[in-house]
């Protein structure tokens, strides 16, 4: 049986984009969990270790990570917390972890408030500025830049360049889609293809306009770390002795409160 503690709702935001077999293999991992614990209900932490697991693979606690790589993962985690703590339209802050999980070192889980289907401007600005901000907060602490960085990198290039090329969300290049996909190369199961329907000129003021939109945001995003350097710093400080923080404690050492009570989750 359930505990009552589950909330369904905090669970499927937390779970967008999982098919029928992922929802079942959460289900099964969440009731084998409270059965090693031998407890009488499936708890709604029970489903938190599940999401984990099949989102981001097993906790990976036998890795040895030397005193070095831990700092700097605490270090880069905190700066993605903090600026998704800060930024008014960015998904809230669910978690962060420096426990390592299947590729990563560390993890900060953002849960949208509610279903979205469609991205403002405004919250994509702010998702470029957050997952710039792991890479930024190691630059002005002086902590060595690392690859770890590379996926998110990865991620935020991908997005600027769906918001000049898909969503219209750059003046200079205007509301055009370019680049559409071919369906037809998709249904002979090669991967999908763009299709370039515009001149050089066109794809030079694109790269322009995607160096723009990580620019900016690179530069906002290092303002406020560099402003609110301190309190990254406390957030790197607890997730070192701590491992694991939620939203709510982070957003509790930004606004200087204590964390007296030890990590729930
Ligand atoms: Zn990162």
């Amino acid at each position: 049986p359930l505990s009552d503690d589950v909330d369904a709702r905090v669970l499927a935001r937390g779970t967008a984009g999982f098919c029928g077999a992922d929802l079942a293999n959460l289900v099964n991992e969440a009731a084998l969990n409270a059965a090693r614990y031998n407890q009488k209900t499936v708890t709604m932490q029970d489903f938190e270790f599940a999401k984990d697991k099949v989102m981001m693979g097993s906790e990976r606690r036998s890795l040895v990570i030397n005193e070095e790589e831990k700092q700097i993962t605490a270090i880069h985690e905190a700066g993605h917390a903090l600026l998704g703590v800060e930024l008014e339209h960015s998904d809230p802050v669910h978690k962060v972890t420096i426990i390592p999980r299947g590729m990563a070192l560390g993890v900060t889980q953002q849960l949208p408030e509610d279903d979205k289907h469609n991205y403002s401007s405004e919250y994509l600005h702010d998702q470029v500025a957050v997952l710039l901000g792991g890479r930024i907060a190691e630059e002005i602490t002086n902590t060595t830049v690392t690859t770890g960085a590379g996926n998110d990198l990865d991620r935020v290039t991908e997005l600027a360049r769906r918001m000049v090329c898909e969503w219209g969300m750059s003046e200079a290049v205007g509301p055009l889609t370019f680049g559409r996909k071919e369906g037809e190369e998709i249904f002979l199961g090669r991967d999908i293809v763009q299709h370039k329907d515009y001149s050089e000129d066109t794809a030079i003021r694109i790269d322009q306009e995607i160096k723009r939109i990580v620019t900016d945001n690179y530069d906002r995003a290092r303002s406020v770390l560099t402003e609110k350097k301190s309190e990254l710093l406390r957030i790197a400080e607890e997730l070192l002795t701590r491992e694991v923080l939620s939203g709510d404690q982070v957003k509790r050492i930004v606004s200087g409160q204590s964390l007296e009570e030890p990590a729930t989750s």
